[in-house]
């Protein structure tokens, strides 16, 4: 077997440099050498719109923490953390990978977080594997949509946010404003503990609220933060800011609200507690400012991770299923429990293979121990055990829970799945995926090519949730779905150089979906007279239209002397290969709840193979029962346009079938539009927008749900299908 180490050169990571080693084995590393203990552990996410500087702030925090002594800058194309090829040239975030940084003897462990919203399902897994997240703001530009997608993907996950106020140094920077969009617009008790000191070009620091002191980066690099004494100017401003700081704590702490009502001043350490339990708990969001470009502020976003954001202690058990009997079970975040393991995110690598990244929830992950994925049910041996950091790997022994693995070599191993002790199986709760929204047909010239295409997709979609790979009912084509434009553009890109895969590809189109709007119902049999014995089977079920968020769903509410188990896994792969190909319309069934709720079995006559032809055909039978309609993919739409422009942009809105959400008043005679749009509506619609506002207006849009089509267009695509 390969040696874990030696043939590291060719692959594209390489070993950690001495310096990183050093600083890794500085940071609360326990005597056995096996990692922080889980008190000293952060495993946190940047979230940010794109461009908000997150990739920026990321490498500085790398450079403070002693672990880059360079700082990589984005559009020199050296940053550490973007690792695809394909992400240099484009220079944007797409995989995420995961980073360690040492700060006061705790273990920082970054998950690189996606900024583009063709890749949401990134940042929900990231997620899912978090305790807490800095979120990212533009000091000019506020409050961003993804800002807004992001956070609320973070509430739905319980993740405590520090907010950070990026680019301060720039023109128009106005951190008051942005601290209100926070309240506003996100619906949070975001309040400063920090003032900026300066503005655009005279920003050089920062007022500690807790400490009542200015911190001052007087140097370019930014190394040495000078604690002095608060400007004169700002003394006002400073003692409004940390009074509203103490009533907004109040409001949420009890020992705060104690002193307050007693009338007692909380000292700088009441409050720093105060603020770590109201944080953690989610009812308090510490708002800080910087410029991540100009190192300024970064080491006091680093305190205020380790001071304010749980640790994987803090945040408790982690929720599952028992594969044996389907009961909740929970581990704590202990070494004395048995293992549970969660993989979010599993790539390729050219010399490691698959490599897949996990967190560890309980128990620890050795090498050569034997671990049970519980979704196929199979066991394997961890060969190659390691610690990564973006590009850098190092081979370890044992990581503990809390922290961050990777594991080359496994052989059946997919997103969301969890690895666990085989004497004690559990199944971590999964990763929710978005549904796909766009897809492009493609064809090859040669069987072969074709093999080649659906083995690559089959290896890419291991790795990528969102991405879907169907066979066109009409047309045959094979049908490459995802999550939009450039998501596609990547695919095609992989398949052709990592896979030498040679296709036609054809324009992305809107992924649409079928559901049912009321609840359908089928009672269907299966009986084949035949020479030799027959063929019987029985399936009753029923169909329910459910959020189009959680895409289609099989449950079995039936007796086992009605449909017994062991055709169970059968009637839910039917269930599932025909939802695929759609009933009605031909588009994949989602939105929707089957259960099987009776049928009945010959003891002789009743095989799997019957179950799965009655399962296919009581589904279509309930799905016509049930209404079934149409569904699009709507998109929210945010467009800055010159005032000028407003009602074109308004009335040319209403033509694509969208509505107006929000008008903003005009900020330096730029208004900002919120709407929605079907997608179907937005192909071309930059190149539009840009011709009739003479190239002034310009616009991002984003995967907002799935709405029903209206019906006077879903006649007509009945018509084509
Ligand atoms: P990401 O898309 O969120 O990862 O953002 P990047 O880190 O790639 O930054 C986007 C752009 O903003 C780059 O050109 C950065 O140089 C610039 N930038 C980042 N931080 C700052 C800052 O604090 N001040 C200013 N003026 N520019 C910044």
């Amino acid at each position: 077997s390969r040696s874990p180490l030696r043939s590291s050169r060719s692959s594209s990571f390489t070993m950690f440099s001495t310096p990183v080693k050093s600083a890794l084995d500085t940071c609360g590393r326990s005597r056995n050498g096996t990692g922080a203990t889980s008190g000293q552990v952060r495993n946190i996410g940047i979230m940010a719109h794109i461009d908000a500087g997150k990739t920026t702030l990321t490498e500085r925090v790398l450079f403070f923490c002693g672990v880059n002594r360079y700082m990589g800058e984005v559009h020199e194309g050296t940053t550490t953390m973007d690792w695809m090829p394909e992400e240099r040239e484009r220079g944007i975030t797409i995989t995420s990978a995961a980073t360690v940084c040492p700060w006061r003897e705790h273990r920082i462990n970054i998950i690189d977080t996606p900024g583009h919203v063709d890749f949401t399902a990134e940042v929900e897994r990231c997620l899912r594997v978090l305790d807490g997240a800095v979120a990212v703001f533009c000091s000019v530009r506020g409050v961003q949509p993804q800002s807004e997608r992001v956070w609320r993907q973070a509430r739905r996950y319980g993740i405590p946010v520090v907010a950070f106020v990026n680019k301060m140094d720039r023109v128009g920077a106005d951190f008051e404003r942005v601290v209100e969009e926070i309240c506003g617009r996100l619906d949070a008790t975001a309040v400063p503990v920090q003032l900026p000191v300066g503005q655009e070009d005279t920003f050089e620091g920062v007022v500690d609220l807790v400490e009542m002191e200015a911190v001052l980066f007087a140097d370019a690099k930014g190394v040495h933060a000078r604690r002095v004494e608060i400007p004169a100017e700002l003394r006002d401003d400073a003692e409004l800011a940390r009074e509203h700081l103490v009533e907004c704590l109040a409001e949420v702490d009890e020992m705060i609200l104690a002193d307050f009502l007693e009338d007692r001043t909380p000292t700088s350490q009441d409050l720093r507690s105060a603020i770590a339990r109201a944080t953690r708990a989610g009812e308090f969001v510490p708002v800080l400012c910087g410029s991540a470009l100009g190192n300024k502020g970064v080491q006091p976003l680093l305190d205020g991770v380790v001071d304010w954001l749980p640790s994987p202690l803090d945040r408790g058990p982690v929720g599952g299923t028992s594969p044996d009997t389907g009961a909740h079970t929970e581990r704590h975040p202990a070494a004395t429990e048995p293992l549970s393991a969660l993989a979010f995110k599993v790539g390729s690598d050219p010399v490691w293979g698959r490599l897949a990244f996990f967190r560890v929830y309980s128990g620890s992950l050795r090498q050569g121990m034997i671990v049970r994925n519980p979704r196929s049910g199979r066991d394997e041996r961890i060969e190659n055990l390691m610690q990564i950091h973006a590009n850098c790997c190092e081979a370890r022994a044992e990581i503990p829970c809390g922290n961050l693995a990777a594991v080359a070599g496994l052989g059946e191993i997919a997103t969301g799945d969890t690895l666990c002790h085989p004497d004690a199986p559990i199944a971590l709760e999964t990763i929710h995926f978005p549904e796909p929204v766009v897809s492009m047909s493609a064809e090859t010239r040669t069987g072969d090519q074709r093999d080649l295409l659906l083995a690559s997709l089959g290896c890419l979609v291991s790795e990528d949730p969102t991405l879907r790979v169907r066979t066109d009912r009409s047309s045959g084509q094979t049908l490459v779905c995802g999550m939009g434009e450039l998501h596609l553009d990547i695919v095609r890109e992989r398949l052709r150089r990592e896979f030498g895969v040679e296709a036609r590809f054809g324009r992305p189109s809107v992924a649409y979906r079928e559901t049912v709007s009321k609840a359908g119902h089928a009672d269907r049999k299966f009986v084949r007279k035949l020479a030799e014995g027959g063929q019987y089977a029985h399936l009753i079920l029923t169909i329910t239209p459910r959020d189009c968020d959680y895409g289609l769903g099989v449950e079995f509410a039936v007796l086992a002397e009605e449909v017994p188990e062991r055709f169970h896994q059968g009637v839910a792969e039917a269930l599932r290969e025909t939802a695929e190909s759609g009933v009605v319309f031909g588009y994949p069934l989602t939105a929707s709840l089957v259960t099987v709720v009776g049928g009945s079995f010959d003891p002789d006559e009743s095989t799997e193979l019957a179950f799965r032809a009655v399962a296919g055909l009581a589904l279509k039978e309930a799905v016509r029962s049930g209404e079934p309609g149409l569904v699009e993919p709507m998109m929210t739409v945010e467009i800055r346009t010159p005032q000028d422009c407003l009602g074109d942009v308004v009335a040319d809105l209403n033509a694509r079938r969208g509505r107006v959400v929000e008008v903003d008043s005009a900020i330096a005679r730029t208004v900002r539009v919120i709407g929605q749009v079907p997608l179907a509506q937005l192909f071309g619609y930059a190149t539009e927008l840009r011709s009739f506002s003479k190239g002034r207006a310009d616009f991002v849009a984003e995967p907002l749900r799935f709405e029903r089509v209206p019906r006077e267009y879903e006649k007509k695509m009945l018509h084509r299908a």
